[in-house]
């Protein structure tokens, strides 16, 4: 610890800020690297219709991965409207939202 804690830590000879920014990158490039390696979820109804999907919610019913509005199929509200599932999450990483079709809002 630095004996006055209001002076601001001097980067040090070894670690320049050069330095910092190549271990962030080395740590982001693992973080992909891990993330690769788990399975992403997949539109099924989108791969059976041979279609793409832009964004996947899963619905929090019965785990349902449906694609998005902005998706041509809009699979996710095609899976509400047919069982009566009303809230979704986002199945993209790092998105945390859950979505209510009742409502029509996120709660
Ligand atoms: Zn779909
Ligand atoms: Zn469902």
């Amino acid at each position: 610890m630095p004996r006055n804690p209001r002076c601001c830590p001097r980067p040090s000879r070894r670690s320049t800020w050069k330095d910092s920014l190549l271990d962030r990158h080395e740590e982001l490039a693992a973080l992909d690297r891990d993330r690769a390696l788990v399975p992403r979820p997949r539109g099924e109804r989108c791969v059976r219709e041979g279609t793409t999907w832009v964004h996947l919610r899963t619905c929090l019913t019965c785990g349902h991965n449906g694609c998005c509005d902005s998706s041509p199929r809009r699979h996710a509200r095609a899976h509400f409207g047919a069982d009566g599932h009303p809230v979704v999450v986002s199945a993209e990483p790092g998105e945390a939202w859950r979505w209510c079709w009742v409502d029509d809002e996120l709660g």
